[in-house]
């Protein structure tokens, strides 16, 4: 029997991150970048966007739940939800457990990435259809310069910050988020890994402490990303993230009340990561 991988470059660090194929589902170049669907063994169907991982059947449900679960449960009612980013679907599954949610927008640079997704993720993109939903195919910094005050929640489940996706880490880009959000919002953002993008969780967290009143990092294990303990940095006007404001009743595979607690890091921890100690 013949071993096959798929070796993902880290744009940042000199490392790989292997994951065993057996079958190459789809492979195509839109607009703004490379798209290939990989069959794996291990991770089931694995979505890789320029050469890096996005997602993956077996363990999506990880990320997209603590991606959308703590700043939703972070916020009292969150009505209006925007998503920059999350082309794959994941994210706008879980928001959309939300009662709440009367509205959730998700704006995605590239239309092609939602479309591959609807063929070969079902499970993930099963939230298009939802009626509470509008789609646009736009660049989110670009977007969200015209909101003013919209949004209970603003997540970011952008690609690496290279290329057209650099400009959404960026202290300019927070405050428009700032703006975009109403009085008591709250954004979040994927941050990279703790370990191999250290680099780039602090020089985001740097600029969100510019532009917010309270900042904050949470972390989840995703065993298909390089690096494995990932970041989500965390910006909020009024509200403390770490605490849920609403009874978590949401159906979830990991998140929970006291998962949503577990997943923010000693307040001593934090300050040593940010002071680079
Ligand atoms: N969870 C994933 C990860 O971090 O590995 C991210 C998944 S989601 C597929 C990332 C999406 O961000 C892509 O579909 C990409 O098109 C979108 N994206 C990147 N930069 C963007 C921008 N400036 N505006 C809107 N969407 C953007």
């Amino acid at each position: 029997m013949v071993d096959v991988f798929f070796i993902e470059r880290d744009p940042y660090a000199p490392i790989r991150h292997v994951y065993p194929v057996s079958q190459v589902l789809y492979q195509g170049k839109s607009q703004f970048q490379e798209i290939m669907v990989l069959e794996s063994p291990f991770f089931g169907k694995v979505l890789v966007l320029d050469g890096v991982a996005q997602c993956d059947e077996r363990f999506e449900y990880i990320y997209h739940e603590f991606m959308a679960h703590v700043p939703l449960y972070a916020h009292p009612n969150p009505q209006d939800v925007l998503i920059i980013g999350g082309g794959d679907g994941g994210v706008l599954r879980e928001v959309l457990k939300h009662p709440e949610v009367k509205r959730a927008v998700l704006v995605d640079i590239d239309k092609e990435v939602i479309e591959v997704s609807k063929r070969f993720f079902p499970t993930m993109s099963v939230a298009f259809q939802d009626p509470r939903v509008l789609v646009l195919n736009e660049d989110g910094y670009k977007y969200i310069q015209d909101c003013e005050k919209e949004f209970d929640v603003i997540i970011v489940d952008s690609t690496d910050p290279v290329g057209f996706a650099h400009v959404l880490t960026t202290e300019e880009f927070f405050r428009y988020v700032y703006n975009a959000l109403k009085d008591d919002g709250i954004y979040v953002g994927q941050t990279e890994s703790l370990h191999y993008h250290i680099e780039i969780v602090r020089r985001v967290q740097k600029s969100l402490h510019k532009v917010f009143p309270i900042v904050d990092m949470y972390t989840a294990v995703i065993p298909g990303y390089a690096g494995y303990w990932w970041t989500m940095s965390v910006g909020s006007k009024v509200h403390d993230p770490r605490e849920p404001k609403r009874p978590v009743s949401v159906q979830a595979k990991l998140y929970s009340e006291d998962m949503h607690r577990y997943a923010f890091l000693p307040k001593s921890f934090y300050q040593k990561v940010l002071s680079g100690e």
